[in-house]
């Protein structure tokens, strides 16, 4: 699946690119394709970004290089893609595991929180970079599913993406391996709660489909209706939802809502999250009939 960000700087939003050819020479792009990597590691996700001008490009994550090396060699040998580097998420093998095959083949260098696998470079919270000449990359430290853990928030013009690994899904969190409640109230609620509402999401594994049956086991409303709705019919959500939807049906993000206090028993923020994680972790969704 690629995504094709269009900056419309230079693009009005009523434009039809269809009939403007003349203004693609402008427009500046910025694209993300998924690599799901069903077949290694079950449900992950690697992306590749690529900068449209300059044709370089990043991959994120690309923990099963048999899914990923085919895809980034075709890319390569076609000229469509200058291949300038690795970027993860944090160390787990499912996200990091993958980095000593692929630079076997390229040696480019690996931008990862401290524990990843051949990591040549960590990026200080806040810290920023270059994917070739038109997109900004910043690094946001979220520990808490692990210590290392970073999100990228990736901007081009106006369109604007971030990675969040395992610390934000669609309508849900990752667990606290390494941390604690406090620091993925942070990571989600301060950290990430804090970009632009249209950011769209893009998260290390695709588990919308149960984490939308436990967030409506702890309440309901017309988004996280919408969003079910919306997972009955495509098997895919990275990329489709923005931190503003994550606001209105992620429970995760919603510790301040009266029905998710209520469901947990709990008003303090943090405290709220930290039930919400108990309660997703004992989660059945067999014993449900939503
Ligand atoms: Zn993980």
């Amino acid at each position: 699946m690629v995504f094709s960000l269009l900056s419309r700087t230079l693009l009005p939003r009523s434009t039809s690119l269809k009939f403007n050819l003349k203004h693609l020479q402008t427009t500046r792009t910025m694209k993300v394709q998924s690599i799901p990597m069903w077949t290694g590691s079950s449900d992950n996700y690697a992306y590749l970004v690529i900068d449209d001008k300059t044709k370089d490009a990043m991959v994120i994550d690309p923990a099963n290089p048999p899914e990923v090396l085919p895809v980034l060699k075709k890319l390569i040998d076609s000229g469509e893609i200058n291949f300038k580097g690795i970027i993860n998420t944090h160390h787990h093998w499912d996200h990091a595991g993958g980095n000593t095959k692929i630079l076997a083949e390229h040696k480019v260098p690996v931008i990862g929180g401290h524990d990843c696998e051949a990591k040549t470079k960590t990026p200080a919270h806040g810290e920023t970079f270059n994917i070739g000449e038109g997109i900004m990359v910043k690094a946001l430290h979220t520990p808490c599913h692990t210590q290392d853990s970073i999100c990228y928030f990736m901007q081009e013009g106006h369109e604007r993406v971030v990675f969040t690994g395992d610390t934000l899904f669609i309508a849900g969190c990752g667990r606290f391996f390494e941390g604690n409640a406090a620091e993925m109230h942070h990571a989600l609620n301060k950290v990430l709660a804090s970009l632009p509402d249209d950011t769209k999401v893009f998260p290390g594994h695709e588990y919308t489909k149960s984490n939308i049956r436990f967030g409506l086991s702890v309440c309901e409303n017309e988004h996280m209706r919408k969003l079910k709705e919306f997972c009955d019919k495509h098997k895919e959500t990275q990329g489709k939802f923005t931190i503003g939807d994550e606001k209105k049906h992620n429970v995760f993000m919603m510790v301040e809502d009266p029905a998710v206090q209520k469901a947990t028993g709990a008003t303090d923020p943090v405290e709220v999250m930290a039930r919400l994680r108990e309660m997703k972790n004992k989660f059945n969704p067999a014993t449900l009939k939503l």
